[in-house]
């Protein structure tokens, strides 16, 4: 195939410029890797100047494709987020571990399509695999069908597109064939709290945002279940509920035990975001907030939060593979029949082409194992902890939530304004990154540890700037008070 490609440029000429191209990327890439380590994370830009070396004219003619890379290079870095550092903590977003970035790179090099087994067998057979280890790591059964999609929103839609189509099978309904005109109606539940994107997956599948049941929530976020119980109840005909592990906020994990009880009397299909949280079920010490949660019927979770994948990478899980296969189904007459032992990945996903993400997911899990897995989250998990426990000690700090996972909350002097202070004063230091966000009606500051490149010494420093930032900013208002 090499030698196809060969014929038709120059001889020899295309193998040295591509070799040249790649090493050029990956010495560009190193470079990056080494310095993202030490540099501030937050990208100090204006749109403007993005703007005006990103977005030139349209270009006529080609130009040496090793220099286009060091012009990327040059006019994106500025512009590029330290998530892959060990000192953001903004937003529930993973660090890109080199394994599996450098797998992903073979995956683009080789340049698969992963729609289909005869594309290509090894994508197949990967995703197979991996399928395999995700359950066992995530404490599911075995077998569970699992689908390679962008992240969780996906897995989010995927997820409950098996459900709808479960559901009103029940009911005598094919909802693939007949659509959701005339339709027996679907009751959806949803914890106050969940995350935004499960509302896209029912706006994407014709449920609806708004039509939904909204079953109050804890001063965590933690769905009612006996509130839930009491509404699947008096509830005939088809239902879904949604419950969540891992509260974007608060890190917390809804009560599977009831939860699972409640849907299970009244024949509701169970789905768990888990984008983040699910994997406390891989963990000994955070297993037991999680107790049931293997007997939901789906769950969405992430590769690229807590598993480290690069983007995109999320992992929609259906206990009823014939129902998940039939709400993804695609035919063609031009795609070959499986046979044997052969893995069609793509009944699980809405895509047909797509990337490869499979290559990516087992060489990270076989280069970090289940130990590693549990190392990791069980590490960022005290690192929560101790963050919690060095800020109470501080008068006028207050962490909000109740520290189960990763996720603070945190208020300072008990005002939006000196809360949205202090976030703006570690923003604009720059040693790490932390953000705001909303939490029952007030600002908090959110931190997420979440980077598998977190170590204690960023620990450290996030407290200290966290403890100097609100110094300064207590310091700034007490002085204005006295000057009024
Ligand atoms: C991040 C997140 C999502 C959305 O995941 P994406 O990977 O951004 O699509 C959904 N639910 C929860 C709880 C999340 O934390």
């Amino acid at each position: 195939m090499l030698k196809d490609v060969i014929h038709i440029m120059p001889k020899g000429e295309a193998l040295t410029n591509t070799n040249m191209l790649f090493e050029n990327a990956m010495s560009h890439a190193i470079a990056y890797r080494q310095d993202v380590a030490t540099s501030k994370p937050r990208p100090v830009v204006q749109a403007e100047v993005l703007d005006q070396k990103l977005c030139s004219a349209t270009p006529e003619r080609g130009e040496d494709a090793s220099k286009v890379i060091d012009e990327l290079v040059q006019a994106a870095t500025p512009g590029l987020m330290g998530v892959t550092g060990g000192r953001f903590f903004g937003w529930v977003i993973g660090g890109s571990h080199p394994a599996g970035v450098a797998a992903d790179w073979l995956a683009s090099a080789w340049g698969q399509n992963a729609g289909n087994f005869h594309c290509s067998p090894s994508a197949a057979m990967s995703e197979k695999a991996v399928s395999g280890w995700l359950l066992d790591i995530l404490n599911l059964d075995r077998g569970c069908s699992v689908g390679f999609v962008t992240g969780a929103t996906m897995a989010n839609f995927t997820c409950l597109a098996a459900a709808r189509s479960e559901v009103l099978s029940r009911v005598g309904w094919n909802v693939e064939e007949d659509g959701l005109n005339g339709a027996p109606p679907i009751t959806v539940y949803i914890g106050a709290d969940a995350h935004t994107t499960v509302l896209n997956g029912l706006q994407y599948l014709g449920l609806g945002r708004k039509r939904v049941t909204t079953i109050p929530t804890n001063d965590q976020g933690q769905m009612c279940a006996a509130s839930l119980a009491e509404h699947l109840q008096v509830t005939a005909g088809p239902k879904i509920v949604i419950a969540q592990a891992g509260q974007i906020n608060t890190g917390a994990i809804d009560p599977f035990t009831e939860i699972v009880a409640a849907c299970h009397s009244t024949g509701a299909w169970l789905h768990v975001d888990g984008a983040f949280g699910l994997w406390a079920n891989a963990c000994p010490s955070t297993r037991a907030m999680c107790e049931n949660i293997e007997k939901a019927d789906s769950w969405s979770v992430d590769g690229h939060k807590w598993l480290q994948l690069p983007y995109d990478s999320g992992f929609a899980i259906v206990r009823h593979p014939a129902a998940h296969r039939r709400a993804m189904n695609i035919t063609a007459s031009y795609l070959p029949e499986t046979k044997g032992s052969e893995y069609q990945a793509s009944q699980y996903v809405p895509e047909l082409s797509r990337r490869a993400r499979g290559f990516a997911a087992w060489a990270l899990i076989k280069t970090i194992g289940r130990e590693g897995i549990i190392n990791m989250i069980e590490r960022h998990c005290s690192f929560a902890k101790s963050v919690d426990q060095a800020l109470n000690t501080v008068s006028g700090i207050r962490v909000i939530n109740k520290v189960v996972l990763n996720q603070l909350i945190i208020r300072f002097g008990d005002s939006d304004l000196a809360t949205q202070t202090v976030i703006k004063t570690i923003q604009e230091r720059n040693n790490v990154f932390v953000e705001g966000g909303m939490w029952r009606e007030e600002k908090v500051m959110r931190i997420s540890i979440i980077s598998g490149e977190t170590k204690d010494s960023d620990i450290d420093l996030l407290i200290n700037e966290i403890k100097d930032c609100w110094k300064q900013t207590n310091l700034k208002q007490t002085n204005s008070r006295k000057g009024n």
